[in-house]
């Protein structure tokens, strides 16, 4: 049977790498997969998925208005689909996720979502919520804070590298970064 899947980090922890990995070992065995990912910044038309240490594709792009179930339907009409791959899946909004399971239970598509757990403000992310409670495997994948030790939390830091912890979930277009840190040097930039 197929289940659906949540891999979520902090950033930077590789969550693009292991999509793209994961779609090349269904396509190098000749099964088709669709890829999907937010699309947060309307400046873009055309999806890609690309990771840091430069595997890229191009994947369809949903936002908010979405149906993926009928998305994905009339693509499995078409040709088989072996897998289905969402990145940036922390922006989904909670009827898309259920849509998701319905790929799952009714058209027994494994579905593999990837996206942040926690925003800057330590708050889980709607999409994140809705899958850490309806996902049948959790997958965390881990990355490391300045200190050694595990992050799992992001702090936004402005301009200046101060730590930003006011303002919308996400920032399109700003000159903020984000860096990934453990709870201890969060609580230590976002209370000085
Ligand atoms: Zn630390």
């Amino acid at each position: 049977m197929a289940q659906l899947y949540f891999y979520y980090s902090a950033m930077d922890a590789g969550k693009s790498t292991v999509l793209l990995q994961s779609a090349h070992n269904y396509k190098e065995r000749g099964m088709a997969v669709a890829l999907y990912t937010a699309a947060i910044d309307d400046r873009v038309a055309v999806g890609q998925i690309s990771s840091r240490i430069g595997l890229q594709s191009d994947a369809h792009l949903y936002d908010d208005q979405t149906d993926l179930f009928r998305s994905v339907q009339r693509q499995h009409d078409d040709q088989t689909l072996a897998c289905v791959l969402v990145d940036e899946a922390q922006f989904l909004t909670e009827a898309q996720v259920w849509q998701l399971s319905d790929i799952v239970d009714e058209l027994n598509i494994p579905v593999l979502c990837f996206g942040l757990r926690t925003d800057f403000q330590g708050k889980l992310f709607p999409g994140s919520e809705v899958l850490l409670a309806i996902a049948e495997k959790l997958t965390e994948l881990k990355t490391v804070c300045h200190c050694g030790r595990k992050a799992t939390m992001v702090i936004r830091l402005d301009a200046n590298g101060r730590a930003v912890t006011q303002g919308s979930q996400v920032e399109i277009g700003g000159n903020d970064r984000y860096e990934s840190v453990c709870r201890q040097h969060y609580k230590a930039a976002t209370r000085a």
